[in-house]
């Protein structure tokens, strides 16, 4: 079957998603659109002969529209996720789920209302061979239980509206998901340190170093930087009780000349991630083309995800340990 894909938001991920649904992936195709942009949607559409919707709720309550893809700015997220669920059709929310711990929890209780597993979240980086492989390492126990996890967020640059929390809730939410994944257990607490600010960060406080306790004891930190200018690096390594694993090298090609070693580093998340965005979207459609329940990242994850990244800003402000507090 091809599932009938309704698009809201045509922004920059927006667009991406509707190119690989309708490029690259099988068994989807995008039949309604809608932006706040209506010039942007409707050349989107364009592109890929499907209709404009006045709006979100028009996209969701389509009689053609079988799953919903939310790729708007993130404060409108929880409403259209919720319209999905009441319609009763599977939807698929870049993250985040929605801006408030408190907002993911309604959604938590209207899925739960409707009986089945709706909502996938888009934490893509479950879905990318490195961290796969890493984390089937630790899962077969070979270097023994995880201890500790240094990760690595960096990116070249940010643009000049990036807000001090987004170190936070839009670079760091991605590990803060992940390191759930890997290790199958919740982040119990939360530090963050200040180290010396860049000063390619104009003023911005950067990096950031954030300390999360894990359940079992085990500690994972992860270094954000979003100004280091060499490019986008994404590092991340498990240290067990009998040997370490970590995340290998990202370059197709490794150069010896002149006396020196170097291999390219991606521009950007997308030339970074763009595999795991591809297998993220057809595994949900193969799913949702057969009437299974979604196995990727769900609502409970975005929950997850809003609460530790609560705890972070309030750890950042306060200068102290936060514990995470889950329902
Ligand atoms: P973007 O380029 O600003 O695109 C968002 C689009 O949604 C814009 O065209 C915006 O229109 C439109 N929009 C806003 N409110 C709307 C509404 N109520 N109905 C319909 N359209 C609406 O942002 P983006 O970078 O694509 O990010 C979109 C979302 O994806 C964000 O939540 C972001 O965190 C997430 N994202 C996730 C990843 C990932 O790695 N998983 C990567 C990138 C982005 P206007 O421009 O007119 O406001």
């Amino acid at each position: 079957m091809t599932v009938r894909i309704g698009v809201i938001g045509t922004g920059m991920i927006g667009q991406d998603h509707i190119r690989r649904l309708s490029r690259v992936l099988s068994g989807a195709r995008v039949v309604a659109v809608t932006d706040t942009d209506r010039a942007r949607a409707q050349e989107c559409a364009g592109r890929v002969g499907a209709r404009v919707c006045e709006n979100g709720a028009d996209v969701v309550g389509d009689a053609e529209v079988d799953a919903v893809l939310v790729t708007s700015w993130g404060p409108t997220h929880a409403e259209y996720v919720l319209a999905s669920i009441a319609a009763g059709k599977n939807v698929f929310c870049e993250k985040p789920l929605a801006e408030s711990s408190q907002a993911c929890l309604q959604i938590l209780d209207a899925e739960a209302a409707a009986g089945r597993r709706l909502v996938q979240v888009g934490y893509m980086r479950r879905y990318d061979t490195g961290y796969r492989a890493l984390k089937a390492v630790v899962d077969s126990g070979s270097i023994g239980a995880p201890l500790l996890m240094h990760c690595a967020h960096r990116n070249p640059s940010v643009p000049g509206h990036f807000r001090p929390e987004s170190a936070v809730t839009d670079s760091a939410v991605h590990e803060i998901d992940l390191v759930r994944w890997m290790f199958g257990e919740e982040v119990v607490a939360v530090r963050v340190l200040r180290p010396r600010a860049n000063a390619n960060g104009g003023g911005l406080q950067d990096p950031l170093l954030i300390i999360l306790e894990m359940q079992s004891g085990a500690i994972v930190d992860v270094e954000v930087s979003v100004n280091i200018r060499y490019g986008y690096d994404i590092r991340g390594e498990v240290v067990g009780e009998n040997g370490t694993a970590a995340l290998g090298e990202n370059s197709p090609v490794v150069v010896r000349r002149e006396g020196g070693l170097t291999s390219p580093v991606p521009v950007d998340w997308r030339e970074r991630f763009s595999l795991a965005y591809d297998r993220e979207l057809q595994e949900w459609l193969d799913r949702v083309a057969t009437g299974r329940d979604p196995e990727g990242p769900g609502s409970w994850d975005g929950y997850a995800a809003a609460a530790v990244s609560e705890a972070a800003l309030e750890a950042l402000r306060l200068g102290d340990r936060v514990v995470v507090k889950l329902r």
